[in-house]
Parts: structure tokens; C-alpha cells; sequence
């Protein structure tokens, strides 16, 4: 790793005595001191390296969605939407097509990131955990290396942001209209009221900290983080009709019947043929936090459309079809407005030079199920649960309209970006940079194997315990308080509906997958014992439980 070197200190000491004493300069104050930054950057950091020949540290923007699915980009190939600024991030960058999340659920997949340690040793293991803030985080050592650290968005790890200069956040989940934000002011925290749709609420805040308190003599590194497309999927106002006049073609999957698998794949709670409440269907009154305005266009838009659907009183698969249409089109309008707002931010970083240094990466925590499997929600290690999007855009080092097939992880975002910043990554983080991926160099020794567990459960829609590995080939899965294990053939069965797990023509695939599987394990310092199913919520409360 780049350290930087006490010789390089008194070098840098040295040249920023010198530009002081100058003057006279006839060069504006704010061009000298940019000078004079990038000076003193390029000799105190790339101790070692040619001193003059590289670029200043990049910014780091990590733009985080929350349960977006990689099917539902059309970079990565969607047959139900269209999402022009992802795909301008992916024809100017490099498009990951197997980042895959360590544990499919909210909370934990942000714990992973900032950590970059699996669950059980950052200590978030499902949702309803509390973030410990003190421990060590990619924000707390990018600040301490000189980077402005900021968080607009949706944060959803219970304590208060730690290792930020500035952050302004989501409570909990967040609503989608009108949403309070907790801040600091004056060295305060406090909670502010927001008027308008969250995803543009969030945006405009991004924007006017990169406008107005960023601080141009550091890199930053900014998490603009929305709330969108997380259940119950409430369009904004400029898209409560869209798609209203077109037919979402239904994934291959929708009519799942779960034969091929053991007990769990149908022991869930999570279909939209029985799971879907009123709620999440707009055939209730509507959000309550609505304003006069808002409400107005709310029950212009669903108004009609509910009376034509109590009116066909649907049935049977044909009820599950029109479910399928409502939840997917309501899904896909949030993610209209997340676009949007992206491209608002590139537009942004384009005016104003920023692009050109500035590493933009879009993700989302973790996978989930447009009606895949006859599913809505996660959890799963199935494909496309386990699917993380990850596009990453950096003109000075990354090709433009690329593609990336390794096997890349939400456990790597933190070396990741402290690679980027040229910070020496903490031997304690169990992922890996990967920096040469995005330079087109492929490690020998990258890994050909990722570990996976789910631990929620009991929990919201009952999705048992689970631990696997796959290769990209085959996924060994074992549900370990049923004792039930699932083998895939990838290749054979990439919709995943068939385990040959009893199949003796997969013998030594199983075998070679068990093994991987234990050598990841103690790699990982997985305990000998897995902890006891966590105590199920008091019956009363599961309603209030914030879904995850
Ligand atoms: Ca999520």
C-alpha cells in the first residue's frame, strides 16, 4: 500500500514554505491554493511513486438504492423498464454482472459496506440490530486521510452516523413523501421536516452540499442513498400514471410451484399471490402524510384505476396477474424517479468539471424479486436476491462499456474505496480492493468462490437460516436448523427450480463444494456453532415492525 513517509512530510513542508513566500503571485488566491493542494497531495501521498506524474485523489461518490434489482436496469439487460442515467454511468464505465451481497437484507448489507467484515463480526446480523458506531468504518479512515465525508439518504443502521462530517438522514425506513430528516446544527442533532417526494427531497440536499459545503481543497467521498424502490413502492407525483397504459411482461418464474426444492422455498411469506397487503396494493386510502396538493394527484391516479379493478372482481391466477401488474408498475415508477434524479447529479458533476476525478458508483443493498419465483422482497441466496447492481464510472482509469464477470462483493466496497484513496487497507477487513478489476487487471489469485448467510429468522416472511457458496457454477446451499441442503447445476438450471442435491451424477461437485464451503468458513472465522434462532417478536408488535 501507499504510506506516505516522513522524507515526503519535510518534501511537502518544504514546497508549501515556498509557495507561501510567494507574495506576488499574480494568480487569484483560490487557483494558487488549488496549486498549492495538489502540490502537497501528490508528494505527501504517493510516497514512493513518480511525485509529479499522477492525478489528486479521486472523490468517491457511492450513489445506494435500497432492494433495486439488477433485472430492473436496462444496462443490465431489464425487459420491464428503462433507466437512461444508469445506462449513461454503464456506457462510461464498467457494469459488474456477479457482485454478490454477503447477506440479502438491508441493514446487514450496509453494516458489510462500511465495514468490510461479514455480519457476524461487525455485529449487525439481521434488522432490528444497532450499528455499533465506534467500530472501525471506510468513512471514519478516509477522514482521517483527508477526505470530507458526507451521508444524504436513507442511513437505516438504528444509531447515529459516525466517521461523517456532515450527514442528514432518514429516520428508520423514511417515508416517501414529506420525510423527517435528522441533522447536525451546531454541533447538534436535530430532526428537520421536508416537504416533497423523498427521492427528490434527498437529491436536492445531495446537490446542495456538493454546491454549497463541500470544501474544494479535499477530495470527498459522498453516500447519496435513497429510500427507493424499498417497499411499499409509493411513486412520485410526475409518475403515479406511468406504465398505466402498457402490459409488464411477467418474469419466466411468476408461477412457481417450489417442487424442486426442500421445505423452505415453500414454507416463506412473501408471494404476491397471498402476501401482498391492501397497502402495498394502493387499495387502501392512500399514505396518510400526504399534503392537500399531493393527495389530490394520489387519488387522481389510483382513483379510477381501483374502481376498474373492484369492478372486474378478479380471481384466482387472473387476481395474481393483476397483483403482478400493480406491484411491478408501482416498483418500476420509484426507480423512474431514482433515474432521474441521477442524471441530475451526473448533469451536475458535468457542469462543474467533477466528473472527470470523480469515481461514481451505483449500487443497491442487495438483490430482490420482481415477481420472480411468484416473489416480491429478498432474503434469499437465490440468483436473483443474491445479485447486487454495481456500476462503476471513473474516466481516468476505468473503460468505458465494459463488462466485469468476476465475482466481486458489497464485502470489497470497503477496500475498495480506500484503495482508491490510496489509504493502507486494515488487515482485519475480509474483502478485497478491487481496483485492478476496474483497471481491466484481473488478480491471479481473485477468488473463484463466495460465502453467503442469512441469519432473519424467525422473522418477516419466514425465510429460514442459510449458509452456501457458489462459483458462478453451482450454489450449495444448507438450511442449518432444518438440516435440508440445496445443490444447483447454474448452467442447467439458472432459474434455480431443480436441486440435484440427492443427483449421484453431482457427487463430486457436492464434495468440492462442501470442502469450499469449510475453508471459507474458517477463513471467515465463522463460530463452530451457529447462535440459536433469535426470539420471535411479541405476537402484538409484528405489525409495527419496520419491514426490512
Ligand atoms: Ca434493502
Amino acid at each position: 500500500m501507499r504510506e506516505s513517509k516522513p522524507l515526503f512530510h519535510l518534501l511537502s513542508a518544504t514546497i508549501v514554505m515556498k509557495l507561501k513566500s510567494n507574495t506576488h503571485s499574480a494568480e487569484p488566491p483560490v487557483k494558487r491554493r488549488s496549486y498549492l493542494f495538489t502540490v502537497i497531495l501528490t508528494v505527501v501521498y504517493l510516497g514512493g511513486e513518480p511525485i509529479f506524474s499522477e492525478a489528486p485523489r479521486p472523490n468517491i461518490l457511492f450513489v445506494f438504492t435500497d432492494d433495486h434489482a439488477a433485472h430492473a436496469i436496462s444496462a443490465y439487460g431489464s425487459k420491464v423498464n428503462k433507466t437512461p442515467n444508469m445506462d449513461r454511468l454503464a456506457n462510461e464505465g464498467m457494469l459488474f454482472r456477479n457482485c454478490y451481497v454477503t447477506n440479502s437484507i438491508c441493514g446487514p448489507s450496509r453494516a458489510v459496506i462500511l465495514t468490510g467484515k461479514h455480519s457476524h463480526l461487525n455485529g449487525f446480523i439481521h434488522n432490528g440490530n444497532t450499528f455499533n458506531g465506534e467500530q472501525q468504518t471506510f468513512p471514519k479512515l478516509l477522514r482521517n486521510a483527508g477526505y470530507q465525508t458526507a451521508i444524504v439518504g436513507k442511513w437505516h443502521l438504528g444509531s447515529t452516523p459516525t466517521g461523517f462530517d456532515y450527514f442528514d438522514v432518514l429516520i428508520g425506513q423514511g417515508p416517501y413523501y414529506n420525510p423527517p430528516m435528522k441533522t447536525i446544527v451546531d454541533g447538534k442533532v436535530v430532526v428537520q421536516k421536508n416537504t416533497g417526494y423523498t427521492t427528490d427531497v434527498i437529491t436536492d440536499k445531495t446537490l446542495a452540499w456538493l454546491k454549497d459545503q463541500r470544501d474544494p481543497n479535499k477530495p470527498f467521498m459522498l453516500m447519496y442513498q435513497h429510500k427507493a424502490p424499498h417497499r411499499n413502492w409509493q411513486p412520485g407525483p410526475q409518475y403515479l400514471t406511468l406504465f398505466d397504459d402498457v402490459t409488464i411482461p411477467e418474469p419466466a418464474t411468476l408461477w412457481d410451484d417450489y417442487k424442486g426444492r426442500t421445505s423452505s422455498a415453500s414454507e416463506q411469506a412473501m408471494t404476491i399471490r397471498n402476501h401482498l397487503s391492501p397497502n402495498d396494493l394502493k387499495l387502501n386510502a392512500g399514505p396518510g402524510n400526504l399534503t392537500p396538493e399531493q393527495k389530490k394527484l394520489w387519488d387522481a391516479a389510483y382513483g379510477p384505476k381501483n374502481k376498474a379493478f373492484q369492478e372486474a372482481k378478479l380471481e384466482g391466477d387472473d387476481l395474481v396477474r393483476w397483483k403482478y401488474q400493480r406491484y411491478a408498475k408501482d416498483y418500476l415508477r420509484c426507480i423512474q424517479s431514482v433515474d432521474d434524479n441521477l442524471g441530475r447529479v451526473l448533469d451536475y458533476l458535468d457542469e462543474t468539471g467533477l466528473s472527470k476525478n470523480t469515481v461514481v458508483i451505483y449500487s443497491s443493498d442487495q438483490g430482490w424479486y420482481l415477481g420472480d419465483h411468484g416473489w416480491y422482497d429478498k432474503r434469499w441466496m437465490y440468483q436473483e436476491s443474491l445479485i447486487m447492481p454495481l456500476i462503476i464510472r471513473w474516466p481516468q482509469a476505468v473503460k468505458p462499456g465494459s463488462v466485469n464477470e468476476s465475482i466481486v462483493s458489497n464485502l470489497d466496497f470497503a477496500e475498495t474505496f480506500l484503495d482508491l484513496a490510496g489509504v493502507e487497507i486494515p488487515s482485519d477487513m475480509q474483502g478485497r480492493s478491487i481496483v485492478p478489476l476496474m483497471k481491466g487487471q484481473k488478480p491471479a489469485d481473485w477468488r473463484e468462490s463466495f460465502y453467503y448467510h442469512y441469519y432473519e429468522f424467525p422473522g418477516a416472511h419466514n425465510v429460514n437460516r442459510h449458509y452456501g457458496v457458489t462459483n458462478g457454477k453451482h450454489k450449495l446451499i444448507n438450511f442449518y436448523h432444518k438440516k435440508e441442503w440445496e445443490l444447483f447445476d447454474l448452467s442447467k438450471d439458472p432459474n434455480e427450480l431443480m436441486s440435484v442435491y440427492a443427483n449421484p451424477e453431482y457427487a463430486e461437485v457436492k464434495k468440492s463444494l462442501e470442502t469450499e464451503l469449510a475453508r471459507l468458513r474458517k477463513q471467515f472465522q465463522l463460530p463452530e456453532d451457529e447462535p440459536a434462532p433469535r426470539k420471535p417478536p411479541p405476537a402484538k408488535q409484528e405489525k409495527k415492525k419496520p419491514e426490512a
